[in-house]
């Protein structure tokens, strides 16, 4: 998703205790509202030698690489190839017509190629990536889960959904992932291996491919072309703990067709959990796209816990390093904050959140609350619906753009993770009860 010292209380405020829901809520820290934290379930930090929480940033060495496909090469790349292996170089123009704009890898589509070589052509760019494992869709079918088997049978998930006017992707960038958020399915197995360029953009061919049957609800049924508007880096792993290929993925989707898919990169959000040095790095691409911090916690007694990464880089060298994107691309950064029961969604720290991003300057970011999924029982639920609204209230009073986002597919275990952990075993068995790790 993504000091010691206590939290300072709202300098300045004259909120001294709010009426919620008939309790009476304190601002400070020290009130009667409880604070739960990640260990209260027997959840353990895994520790290193060094005395901090161990974290994987790259995968391991001896992993095989996915196969060589189109969308891993820009279209003079595939042209090289094509001719070293004794075809014409102008016939990558046409594979790549096919994938990025027909969504199509069956040779018997592609008529425009001669017949004796069409096999050999697809063969030689474009070979099989991801295959549907499983689908999962929301009642209305305006939001569909996949679930992805790679070349090596490593799974990954997608998650497609529309809004009006605009059909979003949530993409995975690794299989697994190394950042051990403990609500986090994924964390909890580690990384396995980074996905490729191609793994990652056939993720939207193959939406698209869906889409264009019309086989995502919720659609206006008149037979307009659709397609993928937004991409969001919310999947499985932390996409800049995969850096190159990420950003290659984003090249790729905003070259124009056919070199690649012809998106525009505002639509695309990458997110993490808080790698500084990465972030820097992405303000001094040259792509406009969005910037998301997933912050989760605005105090570093309990992101310490929640964000184990937070270990390496604390929350003001992380919002340090947001405001500088916003400096430099002058894109304004969203900072995302899953709201959890007692855990982090105490009123302070709307107010402590909100003054670190005004003592950064204003107009520079937009927050968004997003409620857990609920999760009866377990630490890892959702706020309460009145203690939400006054947190984005205490943001929204304090001059912070805030909108309190929806999750998407709640019944079809909409958080990253689930999927692939609920079917590690047995990819034919039907999905069990919700994971409560997130
Ligand atoms: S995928 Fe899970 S473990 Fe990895 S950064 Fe996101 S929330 Fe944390």
């Amino acid at each position: 998703m993504h000091s010691n010292t206590p939290p300072r209380s709202a300098a300045g405020s004259s909120r001294r205790a709010t009426n919620i829901g008939g309790r009476l809520r304190d601002e400070k820290p020290s009130a009667s509202r409880p604070q739960v934290k990640p260990t209260a379930e027997g959840w353990v930090q895994p520790m290193g030698p060094d005395g901090r929480p161990v974290l994987q940033f790259a995968q391991k060495r001896r992993v095989v690489k996915p196969p060589r496909h189109l969308a891993d090469m820009n279209l003079a790349e595939r042209q090289e190839v094509l001719k070293e292996l004794g075809h014409q170089g102008f016939r990558a123009k046409q594979l790549s017509t096919h994938y990025f704009e027909h969504y199509t890898t069956n040779p018997d589509d592609m008529t425009d190629l001669p017949a004796a070589s069409r096999h050999a052509l697809a063969e030689a760019l474009m070979p099989p990536l991801l295959t549907e494992v499983n689908r999962l869709k929301t009642d209305r079918g305006d939001t569909i889960k996949f679930l992805w088997k790679c070349f090596d049978g490593v799974l990954v998930e997608s998650v497609l959904m529309r809004y009006p006017g605009r059909i979003t992707l949530c993409v995975s960038s690794q299989a697994g992932c190394g950042m051990n958020c403990p609500f986090c399915a994924t964390g909890q197995n580690g990384l396995t291996r980074n996905l490729s360029t191609a793994e990652i953009l056939d993720q939207v061919v193959q939406a698209n491919r869906v889409i264009a049957a019309g086989e995502l609800g919720g659609g206006k049924g008149d037979g307009t072309p659709e397609r993928v508007h937004n991409i969001v880096f919310m999947g499985m792993g932390e996409p800049l703990a995969n850096y190159k290929r990420v950003m290659d993925a984003v090249h790729r989707m905003v070259d124009p067709a056919p070199e690649g898919l012809g998106m525009s990169a505002r639509g695309i959000t990458v997110s993490t959990v808080g790698l500084v040095p990465a972030i820097k790095k992405l303000a001094d691409e040259d792509l406009p796209v969005t910037f998301a911090l997933s912050l989760h916690a605005p105090d570093d007694e309990l992101r310490d816990d929640l964000i184990p990464v937070n270990s390496r880089w604390k929350v003001d060298e992380a919002l340090d390093a947001a405001r500088e994107y916003f400096d430099k691309t002058g894109r304004r950064v969203s900072i995302e904050y899953a709201l959890i029961k007692d855990m982090n969604d105490h009123g302070w720290r709307a107010d402590l959140l909100a003054d670190k991003l005004n003592e950064r300057g204003r107009g520079w970011v937009h927050v968004n609350p997003i409620p857990l999924n609920p999760t009866p029982g377990s630490i890892w639920t959702s706020s309460e619906p009145a203690v939400m609204h006054e947190f984005v209230n205490r943001l929204r009073d304090k001059g912070i753009p805030t909108t309190l986002r929806d999750t998407r597919g709640k019944e079809i275990d909409g958080a990253c993770g689930q999927l692939a952990a609920a079917n590690e075993d047995n990819t034919d068995e039907t999905i069990p009860e919700r994971n409560p790790a997130r």
